[in-house]
């Protein structure tokens, strides 16, 4: 008897119809898997076109925060920070996740200026923020070059997580409760069935779903087109890096407002730091995962400028990968106009991973139970018919 897999695998059957069949094994498909094999006895598939951390799941910092500008994301962190504290337990994995805190340092009187209102509003629904000085920082983080900051936030309840480990138990969770886990698997288009849909596979299979779910991240557009869908997010790529470890000096994540670094150490003692390129260097049509020696110089400059200390080290290794960027910067979750049977989890550009478990709990009781929270209105796929103003989350970094 072969062992049961616990991590999906290409060589598993698939049913000839399910109720919910999940494009997409990252953090976003699985934890939606997750959620509703605990919520629910639907039949559920996810079909992963590569390995399960293939995606930016497998490839981001692992940031996890409730510093936001917006009252809904800061509540969507709260519950997520809330979920993370137990799920090592739940999902019997080590996801090691340290509340270290985020650090942001702002350097102009814009920055400062959103440091303190969003203060306010942490403040008002019972969020631990506060504000520093430059001095109160550079005891926190010994070694900042507080020269030209003006003013802090810190919040001691934000951290960072290995994403490995948390794509992994979802899965392992989802498939000892009965979800069939399917990688190397494609779903390379998608046309209405009925009341749902069918999916062809590039394994010349086809899947009928009651209700499917576009959980690929930046490549969610690839699938909408093969239904002449048209939303408006688009990939970026987005670089990173991780160094020779070092014993343990940063306990949080330190961002710098203005350029967009940010920096952490791992468990492991590795400083991992990632920024955004200014001028933008793809397209955003296809998904581009190359490393820049343009990002490499860029990323060290700002690094050295505030913390002058770290200018010897070695790094180890750059890599990167797709931001899932909409116009808006909020993510895109729900039914597809026109297309109910067909649900959307994407648009989360760099803030998908930290909102994974409470999005995945969201959706799974949308889809069970026709629960609406609150945040799928903002979210609503339909937002961006009639070109309306969309407000705009100010505090997306990289
Ligand atoms: C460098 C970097 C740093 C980041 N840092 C952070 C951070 O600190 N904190 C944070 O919260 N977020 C961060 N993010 C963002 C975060 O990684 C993403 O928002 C999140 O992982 C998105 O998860 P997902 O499941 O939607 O997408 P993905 O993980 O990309 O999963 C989509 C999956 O769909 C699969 N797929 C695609 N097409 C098909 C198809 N047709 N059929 C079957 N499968 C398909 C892909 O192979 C992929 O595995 C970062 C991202 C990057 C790139």
């Amino acid at each position: 008897m072969s062992p049961r897999p616990t991590l999906g695998s290409r060589g598993v059957a698939l049913p000839a119809a399910c109720d919910v069949a999940i494009v997409g094994g990252g953090v976003m498909g699985l934890a939606t898997a997750y959620h509703l094999s605990q919520v629910s006895r639907l039949r559920v598939v996810v079909l992963e076109r590569s390995y399960l951390v293939s995606g930016a799941s497998g490839r981001n910092g692992g940031g996890v925060r409730m510093q936001w500008g917006d009252e809904g994301n800061v509540r969507i962190m709260m519950e997520s920070i809330e979920i993370c504290r137990g799920l090592t337990q739940e999902l019997g994995i080590n996801l090691w996740f340290r509340q270290g805190g985020y650090l942001f340092v702002a350097r102009t009187e814009a920055g400062e200026a959103r440091l303190i209102r969003n203060a306010e509003l942490h403040r008002a629904i019972g969020a631990p923020t506060r504000l520093m000085s430059a001095e109160e920082a550079r005891e926190l983080v010994p070694d900042l070059e507080v020269s030209g900051i003006r003013l802090a936030a810190f919040n001691a309840e934000d951290g960072v997580v290995f994403p490995w480990p948390f794509v992994w138990g979802y899965a392992g969770q989802a498939i000892r409760r009965g979800v069939v886990v399917r990688t190397h698997t494609a779903a390379i288009a998608a046309e209405p069935d009925g009341s749902g849909m069918r999916l062809r596979l590039s394994t010349g299979e086809h899947l009928r779903a009651q209700i499917v779910v576009n959980a690929t991240g930046a490549w969610s557009h690839d699938l909408n087109r093969s239904l002449g869908i048209a939303l408006p997010n688009r990939p970026h790529r987005h670089e990173i890096l991780s160094t020779e470890p070092l014993k343990p000096f940063l306990n949080p994540l330190v961002v710098d407002l203005q350029s967009g670094l940010y920096f952490s150490q791992s468990t492991r003692g590795e400083v991992v730091a990632g920024i955004t390129v200014p001028g933008g260097h793809d397209d955003g049509t296809v998904v581009d995962q190359r490393s820049s020696l343009r990002f490499l110089a860029h990323l060290g400059a700002n690094l050295v400028a505030l913390m002058p200390r770290l200018g010897a080290l070695k790094v180890l290794r750059q890599w990167a990968g797709p931001y899932d960027v909409s116009p808006d910067g909020e993510a895109i979750v729900g039914p597809t106009p026109g297309i109910p049977a067909l649900l959307q989890v994407c648009g989360f550009t760099g803030h998908g991973f930290m909102m994974a478990p409470a999005v995945g709990r969201i959706l799974a009781n949308y889809i069970a139970h026709q629960q609406r929270h609150p945040m799928l209105e903002r979210w609503d796929p339909a937002r961006f018919a009639g070109g309306a103003t969309l407000r705009r989350e100010d505090m997306i970094i990289g």
